[in-house]
């Protein structure tokens, strides 16, 4: 196809306005699947996705679109993850296209993922096609979210397309503006080969599929090639593009988006915004790159079973062949033996990997307590990059140690901002803006990340109902008054429940966990006790009566089987437990514990 019947576009929304929906009736209407193998949400194809209802890879659809002119357009589709983990997933995805469909679902309005998806758009030189989603809904106010769009985002609307994804309505004006008011993509056929690695995954059947978007020259079937930046060279063994299904050509030209196959065994070879180029006449210099993908939040990996785990190194190094943007490094805990610390882009991530681990590849874990990343410099002039609260140095041997920061920006009505505020600032929230669209009200804060990893986001929605939408950027890391708050059961330190808080909480943090401790700690046929301390202080102090539990006591004789499932129960329950001295914590203890109220 030539560049001038070529649209390249991304669909951005905040989650839930309806990106995967429309993308199904695209596909529908122009993909190359029939109409019996259409199912809801078909991009979404990684099971956890389809029941979560998240979109967690970016993916990309070919489709043929016969305008109203009478000609033929080959329009690519990526389709972007919504949620802030993933926001490094949306960047990638944007700058392989020319423009946007920006969804806002005309019940809901602007939301905080949508602004962020904005600025990434605006940032890559996007034309912005407002779509407004859900009109067939009767509480959709497209008007008002029109005007709402004009306001927050300054964003011209008057030729919004109103659509219902759901019931197919508009998706032809959507098309068409996708013809007539997105740039076509420029390029170079003539000159040596640039493409964009977009993206790359581990196929079991196919091995490594890259994703790539040709800037300029042709990348062909039996080319050999070299990534600029890592160096690695390959001979091409075939490319094309999905429809969503895979479809093979002889060669992709400038402006295209599409995949290439070449006997790749790692992905490591692969890096995401790297430029590929031809080995024999290459490009005198790489496209400009992207951001790396930095994990923010750590936490360990241990499995339940100590057998398991050379399964569980197996389990991550084919899970990492996926998804490179997480990391992980073998550890040992006193408390929970060998396992990995692993670190993720953030706590949705986290809990992706960990339910695919115990999902796909049968595995019981325990996770301890998510960390960010600290920086400390020791009083010998060494800096050292803290991954595990555990290993935190005695404070004596610290000069400094210094936190990560974000800049939230949250979005929320106004009568929930009192409680909003009263949140930030318990997380040591510094305010940077406060302004109001309607009766919306969007606020700017400086948190440190250390006070949102566990729960912030869900108690942001518990407060505001739901109606409070939340992203984040990493800012800069800034020194803290900081302390290790250690757990101890029958005076035995737990590493794993080991955690870092600012000087003014820790001791109120630490009563707290061990208040809760003793609710998640079953009672056993001894006496317990949790204690919290800080640097050898004991600040806190709970204990546990003893109980002797007796299962088949409920029983009253009778029924054997009914006993032997109970008893295999217990069984069951016990494999998810740890032995610390004598006590047994369950798993959900580890994280659980450290929720704040
Ligand atoms: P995404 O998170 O942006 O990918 O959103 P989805 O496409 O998964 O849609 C979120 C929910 O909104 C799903 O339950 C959809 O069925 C529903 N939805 C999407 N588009 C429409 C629409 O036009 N009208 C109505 N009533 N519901 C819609
Ligand atoms: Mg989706």
């Amino acid at each position: 196809t030539d560049l001038k019947h070529i649209r390249n576009f991304a669909i951005i929304a905040h989650i839930d306005h309806g990106k995967s929906t429309l993308a199904d009736r695209l596909i529908q209407k122009c993909g190359g699947i029939e109409e019996r193998e259409m199912r809801d949400q078909i991009l979404d194809s990684m099971d956890i996705e389809r029941e979560r209802g998240i979109t967690i890879k970016a993916q990309t659809v070919r489709l043929a679109y016969k305008a109203k002119d009478g000609e033929t357009y080959e329009l690519n589709l990526m389709d972007t993850p919504g949620h802030v983990d993933f926001a490094y997933e949306v960047s990638r995805s944007l700058a392989a296209c020319e423009g946007s469909l920006l969804v806002v679902d005309a019940s809901q309005g602007v939301e905080a993922q949508t602004l962020a998806n904005v600025y990434q758009a605006i940032e890559n030189n996007h034309e912005i096609v407002p779509v407004l989603n859900k009109i067939d809904l009767p509480a959709a106010e497209p008007e008002r979210i029109k005007q709402q769009i004009e306001d927050v985002i300054g964003l011209d609307t008057s030729n919004a397309v109103m659509i219902s994804a759901k019931t197919g309505l508009g998706i032809e004006d959507v098309l068409e503006a996708l013809v007539t008011r997105l740039p076509s993509p420029q390029g170079d056929a003539d000159a040596p080969l640039q493409a964009l690695l977009v993206d790359s995954w581990y196929d079991s059947y196919l091995g490594v599929i890259i994703l790539v978007r040709v800037k300029h020259g042709i990348l062909r079937k039996g080319q050999k090639i070299r990534m600029m930046n890592t160096g690695a060279s390959y001979q091409v063994d075939g490319v094309g593009y999905f429809t969503p299904k895979m479809v093979q050509v002889d060669a992709l030209n400038p402006g295209e988006i599409g995949f290439l196959q070449a006997s790749i065994k790692a992905v490591a070879d692969c890096e995401v915004g790297d430029t590929i180029t031809d080995e024999k006449r290459p490009a005198d210099k790489p496209l400009p790159g992207f951001k790396p993908n930095v994990p923010v939040v750590f936490c360990g990996l241990f499995p339940v079973d100590a057998a398991d785990f050379e399964d569980l190194r197996d389990s991550l190094s084919k899970l990492r062949l996926n998804d490179a943007s997480f990391e992980y490094e073998a550890e040992t805990s006193a408390a929970l033996g060998f396992g990995f610390r692993c670190g993720f882009l953030g706590l949705l991530h986290l809990e992706i990997i960990q339910e695919r681990l115990e999902r796909e590849f049968n595995l019981d874990l325990i996770t301890t307590a998510p960390s960010v990343v600290y920086r400390i410099e020791l009083t010998n002039g060494e800096q050292v990059q803290l991954h595990n609260p555990a290993d935190m140095p005695e404070v004596t041997k610290m000069a400094k140690i210094e936190e990560p920061w974000i800049k939230a920006t949250i979005m929320v009505p106004d009568e929930f901002l009192g409680p909003i505020l009263q949140l930030c600032t318990e997380r040591r929230g510094v305010q940077l803006d406060l302004t109001y669209a309607g009766n919306r009200a969007m606020v700017v804060y400086r948190l440190p990340l250390n006070e949102i990893v566990f729960d912030f986001y869900d108690r942001l929605k518990s407060i505001s109902r739901g109606y409070a939408s939340f992203d984040y950027e990493i800012d800069s890391y800034q020194e803290s008054d900081l302390v290790k708050v250690t757990i101890l059961v029958n005076a035995e330190p737990v590493d794993a429940l080991a955690f870092i808080a600012h000087k003014g909480q820790a001791e109120s943090r630490g009563r707290q966990i061990c208040t809760r401790l003793k609710d998640l700690i079953p009672r056993q046929m001894f006496q317990i006790a949790i204690q919290a301390a800080i640097g050898g202080r004991i600040v806190a102090r709970e204990s546990l009566s003893a109980l002797r539990k007796d299962v088949l006591a409920k029983c009253y004789g009778g029924d054997v089987s009914r006993k032997r499932k109970l008893l295999e129960k217990q069984k069951e329950g016990k494999k998810r437990m740890r032995q610390f001295g004598k006590v047994e914590i369950p798993q959900s203890a580890f994280l659980a514990a450290l929720k704040m109220g």
